[in-house]
């Protein structure tokens, strides 16, 4: 996982949002302060709602992915899509109800937890901006589901105000982070927590499916390779294959680039644990 930058919200967002969020508060007000489901299913957030105030469809999932256009990346699991179709505009906060799991789940599965102790989400974020995401449906839909793991005992009933005294336990990309102090990787491209925000992220994603660690243990051989490469070539003083392997990496470390969160650390690790942001440029 990397830093996700989350571009603006487009012009006229905030003003019909607070407008989507006045009605949705009467509702729930009538509701004895509950949210359920019907109440979302009528504003039909991502559609007919947004486009009586004259938006585009899917002005919501352009915007998030920003002007670069020609990839698509889950921020969970950091796997390219190439249908945007498979990626959804999701809320960080569960909206509808929130759940957690059953017992204590493997780090390395390809069935999800079961959900258990089901309570009311976090409807009042339904309209935030800081609140939504792009997932592939497979983190989002099979994994996350309504999972919001937080430190210490849950508030019993949902009320507005909730997130700002309980601590998520499941890792925000957008927030400012270093990958290194939650997760590290293994040469065939396992997940392991260093932290219980790295655990619960993992779990709370299935970060350690099958499909991802497959396609992961490729692109972890990759990097290690010129990792093995750059080492050999700063101990030889030779600068124009240092150079050569060093834009290489650049490219597996992208911002977009797929697993870019592990090819980092491989890089990190490889020069002494130091930081991404703290690495010099070896063109120089
Ligand atoms: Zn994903």
């Amino acid at each position: 996982m990397l830093c996700w930058l989350r571009p603006q919200a487009y012009s006229t967002f905030h003003a019909e949002a607070a407008m989507l969020l006045s009605d949705l508060r009467s509702d729930v007000g009538r509701n004895a302060g509950h949210a359920c489901s019907a109440h979302f299913e009528k504003r039909m957030l991502w559609t007919a709602t947004w486009r009586r105030a004259s938006q585009p469809t899917g002005i919501h999932k352009a915007t998030l992915t920003g002007p670069q256009v020609d990839y698509l990346k889950c921020f969970w699991c950091e796997r390219y899509r190439d249908n945007p179709h498979e990626i959804d505009v999701e809320h960080y906060r569960p909206k509808v109800s929130v759940t957690e799991w059953q017992g204590s789940p493997p780090l390395m599965s390809d069935t999800p937890p079961r959900e258990v102790n089901e309570r009311g989400g976090y409807w009042w974020l339904s309209f935030t901006w800081s609140n939504f995401a792009l997932s592939c449906k497979t983190c989002n839909q099979k994994w996350k589901r309504n999972l919001f793991p937080v430190r210490a005992t849950r508030i019993a009933d949902a009320a507005e105000g909730d997130e700002l005294v309980e601590e998520p336990l499941l890792l925000d990309p957008s927030c400012v982070f270093r990958a290194r102090d939650h997760f590290r990787w293994t040469p065939e491209g396992i997940m392991e927590p260093v932290s219980d925000v790295g655990r619960a992220t993992i779990i709370t994603c299935g970060l350690n499916r099958s499909e991802l660690r497959q396609r992961r243990m490729q692109a972890a051989q990759n990097v290690q390779r010129l990792c093995q490469q750059l080492v050999m070539h700063l101990r030889g003083g030779r600068d124009i294959p240092r150079r050569e392997t060093w834009l290489e990496l650049l490219l597996l470390c992208a911002d977009t680039a797929e697993f870019a969160g592990m090819a980092r650390w491989f890089v990190e690790e490889t020069l002494g644990g130091r930081s991404w942001d703290d690495i010099p440029d070896l063109c120089e």
